[in-house]
């Protein structure tokens, strides 16, 4: 039992590091084909039930389903989000836009206080739109 749990979480651990390793967002099944030479006997389930884990802990936050496939980030600060509605790319914008969007909170409305917010741009990312000219 007690291997076995060390076993998983050694997964878990490769698993996270991978998600930490890219700025690019990805979905359960990109992650697998980044450790599947590493841990040959990982399966796509073990990497889904591990990531849930994750989030569940809050070490990875769930940026929802694009393009079919629901994408993670292992950078858990809240930070505004874009999304191309062509090839799916999800994106972190620049620090300073990102400041400029967020940096008003918590904030005071007449009626309520707002203390996190979620924020997705969808639009093109400059590959697919340059592909377009
Ligand atoms: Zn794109
Ligand atoms: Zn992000």
């Amino acid at each position: 039992m007690l291997r076995n749990e060390r076993k998983h979480s050694k997964k878990r651990d490769a698993i996270l590091e991978t998600i930490r390793s890219t700025l690019s967002h990805p979905g359960a099944r990109w992650v697998y084909d980044r450790l599947k030479p590493r841990i040959p006997g990982l399966s796509l389930g073990t990497v889904y039930r591990n990531i849930n884990v994750l989030r569940e802990e809050g070490s990875v936050v769930s940026l929802g389903v694009v393009n079919g496939e629901e994408r993670f980030d292992g950078t858990v600060a809240p930070h505004p989000h874009f999304i191309c509605e062509d090839c799916g790319r999800v994106l972190d914008p620049p620090g300073e836009v990102q400041a400029e969007l967020t940096g008003a909170l918590p904030l005071e409305i007449p009626g309520f206080t707002v203390n996190r917010s979620k924020t997705v741009f969808y639009g093109l990312c400059d590959k697919c739109r340059d592909a377009q000219r």
